[in-house]
């Protein structure tokens, strides 16, 4: 099993080659697909695709970029796409400092609206945080305390998106109930912080991710990435954690499958056994 945690299959850069994408990923071992939106029109995109594949899922929301354009209408909108049983997360949500192309409050306002959403429809959220470390915590550690009260046992809060933060704050939000998903920027010269994350944190609490088309992994730099590389993210933890490379599919697989409440993922990647060195 290899779930790619994260990805925008409806991202202009995929054009017309969604098809070919899926399948170049089916090839590449991964069993299962979260495609998520960033504003309302990705979002609804997000819903078409996962109905059109099988394993391929769709989480909605307004991207903080966006969040001066998320309305009242949006939120109801979001909540009656999210009637669809291919719909299992609300996101990406959250705080962007770095960009700051919504203004601050802006971006506080539709992640609160959206993370409320979340709560009242007992779904996971996919959490997008940059420059915004103590900021994301507070908001997080509020919902989480509110969540709680009424969330079944074990299963994860939400997922911290392409974890850019450093090894004590994860395991803070591990605390929390959120799982850690690291993207290729694992594989990165300069992403010692991640490398510690990505061996610190427990398989039970770890996913891996492409954010395709972008953020591909260090020997495809400058390219598209998709997510049929998520398993070149998941051969180098295996590598960086000395564990085999199967170990680290499945390990991953079976949070995002907790996470995300997904079903029948696929076939254990029995053939991929002593790949890893
Ligand atoms: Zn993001
Ligand atoms: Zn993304």
């Amino acid at each position: 099993m290899l779930v790619d945690s994260h990805c925008h299959l409806q991202d202009p850069k995929f054009g017309r080659e969604i098809d070919d994408v899926v399948r170049r990923a089916r090839d590449a071992g991964v069993t299962a697909m979260v495609v998520v939106g960033y504003d309302m029109p990705s979002s609804r995109r997000a819903v078409e695709i996962a109905d059109s594949y099988e394993n391929v899922y769709a989480a909605i929301g307004v991207h903080p970029h966006d969040a001066k354009t998320l309305r009242p209408a949006d939120i109801e909108e979001l909540g009656r796409m999210a009637d669809s049983a291919r719909v299992v997360a609300i996101g990406e949500i959250g705080l962007d400092l770095f960009r700051n192309l919504s203004p601050r409050e802006e971006q506080d306002r539709a992640f609160q609206q959206q993370l409320d959403l979340a709560r009242s429809l007992h779904l996971p959220v996919v959490i997008h945080s940059r420059d915004a470390d103590e900021e994301t915590h507070a908001v997080l550690a509020d919902h989480a305390q509110t969540a709680r009260a009424d969330w079944p046992k074990g299963r994860p809060l939400g997922v911290m998106h392409c974890y850019a933060g450093d090894l004590p704050l994860a395991l803070q939000y591990v605390d929390l109930g959120f799982v850690i998903s690291i993207a290729a920027t694992v594989t990165y010269p300069a992403a010692e912080k991640t490398r510690a994350v990505a061996g610190g944190i427990p398989l039970r609490w770890l996913a891996v991710e492409t954010d395709s088309p972008y953020l591909p992994p260090q020997d495809k730099r400058g390219k598209r990435n998709e997510p049929a590389y998520v398993r070149e993210v998941a051969q180098y933890i295996a590598d960086l954690r000395g564990e085999t490379l199967a170990a680290v599919c499945d390990g991953t697989a079976t949070t995002a499958a907790r996470l995300f409440g997904l079903g029948d993922i696929g076939e254990p990647a029995a053939e991929q056994a002593g790949e890893a060195q």
